[in-house]
Parts: structure tokens; C-alpha cells; sequence
């Protein structure tokens, strides 16, 4: 896939401005991350959808502090980064274009990050393990797919919510419902949505059992 934030320059070099190094590339040649290569002038992401790892982790394993504590986080990776740390815990993906000069990673599209994090009960997307701004094409696409799949959830939650509401305000008004009738079916569904989320919390182990083995 073309890359995003470069310019042509000439004799086929081109300027990679996806990170601090603003690497100057020569046709055929890759950056410091050893994941964008100029072809013909044209430069590319050789990593857009090529994940090399994807668990689910709590959200505390994040450099995060009190970010949606106790919740998990989808969290996928590719191979390669912009730096070369000494201390790197995962420098056999984070080295690897340059190491190993290879490229592995599981195909994976946008749509299936998205969806496994909502099956798994995630509340977030981590783009981490390697330095995530080298996929940034791919993580930039699911971030924005992740963004509409909320709005659509959540507009779907404020209509089923206003429909239920509407309905025991029609009922008290039609006086079919008496106070106690009101706050009983208030009951009802707070039970109802309580054994839903009991029976996703049991999906979600499922799953992440699954995943894990
Ligand atoms: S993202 Fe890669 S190619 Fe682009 S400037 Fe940074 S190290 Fe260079």
C-alpha cells in the first residue's frame, strides 16, 4: 500500500514525514524502520495489515494511568520501529526488517481488529509492542473504523433505551401504570441487561481462553 505523509523528491528519492528522522529514501531503498520502501519514487508500508501479535491485555499493562481501570485492551502490533533501544523486551519484532530482513505477520484487515476487539469485550485498541507510529496507516484505519462501530453501537443503545422509555411514560399516562408498576419494570430491565452482560462476560472468557491457547 502507498504510504501517507511523504513527499516525491527528485531523482526517485522521496521524504518520509511520519516520524522524527525524516528519512530521505533512494529508489529501492527502505527508512530507519525498515518498514517503508521506495519503489520508483513511490513509497510504501510494507507492514498495512501484516500483525505479528494480538492478545488481550488489561489496560494496566498500558502506560496509562487510571484509563478505564480494569478494562482489557485489544492490543496488536507489526514488525519493525523507528528506534533500536538496548533494553527493547520485544527486539525480535522490533529488529526484525533490519536483523532478520524479513516481514512476517498474520493478514489482517481493519474490519477483523475492530470486530475480534468488541467479540472479546476489549474496550480499547493498543497499537504497542513495537513503536505503533510505523504502522500508522493500518492503526490510523482502524482507529477510524473502531470510531464508527461506537457511534453505531451506541446510537442502536439510545434508541432501544428511548423506545423502553417511551413506552412506560405512554403506560403512566394512559394510566396503565401505576408508580410501583413503573419502578418494577425499571427492575426488569436493569435484571434483564444484568444477565446479558453476565452471559458476555462469559462469552469474553471464552474467547479469550481461546486466544490465549
Ligand atoms: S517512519 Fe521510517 S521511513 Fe519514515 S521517517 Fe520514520 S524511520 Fe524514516
Amino acid at each position: 500500500m502507498e504510504a501517507r505523509l511523504y513527499n516525491k523528491s527528485e531523482k526517485n528519492y522521496v521524504n518520509c514525514f511520519l516520524c522524527a528522522h525524516h528519512c530521505k529514501i533512494a529508489d529501492g531503498k527502505r527508512g530507519i524502520c525498515g518498514v517503508r520502501e521506495n519503489k520508483g519514487g513511490t513509497l510504501y508500508t510494507l507492514v498495512y495489515g501484516k500483525v505479528i501479535a494480538q492478545h488481550i491485555d488489561p489496560i494496566e499493562k498500558k502506560p496509562f494511568f487510571q484509563f478505564q481501570p480494569g478494562s482489557r485492551s485489544y492490543s496488536i502490533a507489526t514488525v519493525g520501529c523507528n528506534f533500536r533501544c538496548l533494553h527493547c523486551q520485544n527486539f525480535d519484532i522490533s529488529q526484525m526488517p533490519k536483523d532478520q530482513k524479513q516481514i512476517l505477520g498474520e493478514d489482517v484487515t481493519p474490519e477483523e481488529v475492530v470486530h475480534e476487539a468488541l467479540e472479546t469485550g476489549c474496550q480499547s485498541i493498543s497499537y504497542t509492542y513495537t513503536e505503533p507510529t510505523i504502522f500508522f496507516e493500518f492503526a490510523y484505519d482502524c482507529m477510524k473504523l473502531a470510531k464508527e462501530k461506537v457511534e453505531e453501537l451506541r446510537t442502536e443503545l439510545r434508541v432501544a433505551r428511548d423506545h423502553v422509555w417511551s413506552d412506560i411514560q405512554k403506560q403512566e399516562k394512559d394510566k396503565l401504570m401505576a408508580e410501583d408498576d413503573k419502578f418494577r419494570a425499571k427492575d426488569e430491565l436493569q435484571e434483564i441487561i444484568d444477565e446479558i452482560n453476565k452471559k458476555l462476560e462469559g462469552l469474553f472468557a471464552k474467547k479469550e481462553k481461546e486466544i490465549m491457547s
